[in-house]
């Protein structure tokens, strides 16, 4: 989200900046700057399998507009179904839900990235630049998973997926 700031036109050229139609004398800039200042009860950082879980249970109890959950991604996966997948059984687009329809309505989601924690003042910043203030905070920002450090482990997902398709196949 960009937000505009009036300047004053000045000689030299000023990188991100659009001519105004209406006013010939200013300049707009498009650069992000410091954003909105939100207030919540209990800040969820992460809209995976546990924040979802959380927002549901806290959302109910507290009532809407107390509990955010900040999650940039637009779509939700079910990691566990990715077994089924690696063994070739199901397809990994059914693994997956918008995250609009998995973050509880009893949560405002917010989304977004957290860019910095800042215990201290009981804050994060977001990548958009939006301060958001918690009195409780829970971090569920989940694992990054690197199969690819694994020795072999593309031959072994080769091989698994094939058994279990044999398996399948001759109802074993
Ligand atoms: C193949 C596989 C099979 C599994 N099988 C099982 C099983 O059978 N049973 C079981 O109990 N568990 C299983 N698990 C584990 C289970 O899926 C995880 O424990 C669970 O998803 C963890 O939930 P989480 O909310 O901590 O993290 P995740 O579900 O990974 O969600 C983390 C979220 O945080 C968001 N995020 C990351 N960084 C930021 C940031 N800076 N700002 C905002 N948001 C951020 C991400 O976008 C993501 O949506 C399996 C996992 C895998 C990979």
């Amino acid at each position: 989200m960009a937000c505009v700031k009036l300047l004053q036109r000045s000689g030299s050229s000023v990188h991100g900046m659009a001519r105004a139609c209406t006013a010939p004398s200013m300049h707009f800039s498009t650069t992000p700057c410091a954003k909105a200042k939100k207030n919540y009860e209990v800040v969820i950082v992460g809209g995976g399998a546990g924040g979802c879980a959380m927002a549901s249970k806290i959302g109910r109890r507290l009532g809407k507009g107390k509990v955010a959950v900040v999650e940039p991604h637009e779509t939700h996966y079910y990691q566990p179904y990715w077994t089924l997948v690696g063994a070739g059984l199901k397809k990994i687009e059914n693994s997956c839900k918008p995250s609009s329809e998995v973050i509880s309505n009893k949560a405002d989601w917010l989304k977004d990235k957290v860019q910095e924690f800042q215990p201290e003042n009981n804050l994060i910043l977001t990548k958009n630049g939006d301060e958001i203030k918690y009195e409780y905070l829970i971090v569920a920002v989940g694992l990054t998973l690197h199969y690819d450090w694994l020795d072999n482990a593309a031959f072994w997902t080769k091989q698994s997926s094939q058994s279990c398709k044999e398996r399948n196949r001759n109802n074993w």
